[in-house]
């Protein structure tokens, strides 16, 4: 099946992915096909558990271009080093229309490794810095929202609201599965991937 975008309040953004220990060509496939889906959506980064894959793993091209800039593909990502503060606007492919100001550190260090294993450890500075923190985030649960004042989430209470509303009207005709339903496919991805004892890279 094809890989698509879940939105607010599908419980697998709220899941904390456990890191990837096998790589494989199917892992490389999705990879590949949420790029492809960050870009068909304007989107500047997508987090593995935006399209329901419990794993740690993220994509992003700051660019928003396929003809643009770099893309990446991060598995298994840390953030440290936090230094600065910057205050900027921010969206979600997760909650399309919804957008809000979010204070995060201005540059961050991101360690992890690529697809082929290789070690990544940049100091990242402004509007990369923030896409990365943001994917993170999702690897940890966390939604833009989460981190925004009790003002400025006011605001969105209302869209927020409408994302709920809609999530249980796809539930009652069954074009979302039940939770139950969602966990038992998330255990599955988790111990193809994440519970092996191997380690990668
Ligand atoms: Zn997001």
């Amino acid at each position: 099946m094809p890989l698509s975008i879940i939105h607010f309040p599908h419980p697998t953004l709220r899941h904390v992915s456990r890191p990837i220990v096998r790589v494989d060509a199917k892992l490389k496939s999705m990879a590949e096909e949420m790029l492809e889906l960050m870009y068909e959506f304007d989107g500047v980064g997508l987090a593995a558990n935006q399209v329901d894959l419990p794993l740690r793993m993220f994509v992003c091209n700051p660019t928003g271009k396929r003809d643009e800039g770099e893309p990446w593909i991060v598995l298994n990502p840390e953030i440290d080093r936090p230094k600065g503060n910057d205050t900027a606007q921010e969206g979600c492919l997760s909650v399309p229309g919804v957008y809000g100001q979010v204070k995060r550190p201005k540059s961050v260090r991101l360690r992890g490794f690529d697809l082929q294993g290789n070690d990544i450890n940049q100091v990242l500075d402004g509007f990369i810095a923030r896409v990365v923190q943001h994917e993170v985030d999702h690897l940890d649960g966390i939604m833009f929202f989460d981190r925004m004042g009790e003002e400025g989430l006011r605001d969105l209470e209302g869209h927020l609201d409408e994302f709920q509303t809609d999530y249980a009207s796809k539930q009652g005709t069954g074009s979302i599965a039940d939770e139950a339903t969602l966990a038992k496919q998330r255990a599955e991805w988790e111990t193809m991937y994440t519970g092996g004892t191997t380690t990668h890279g």
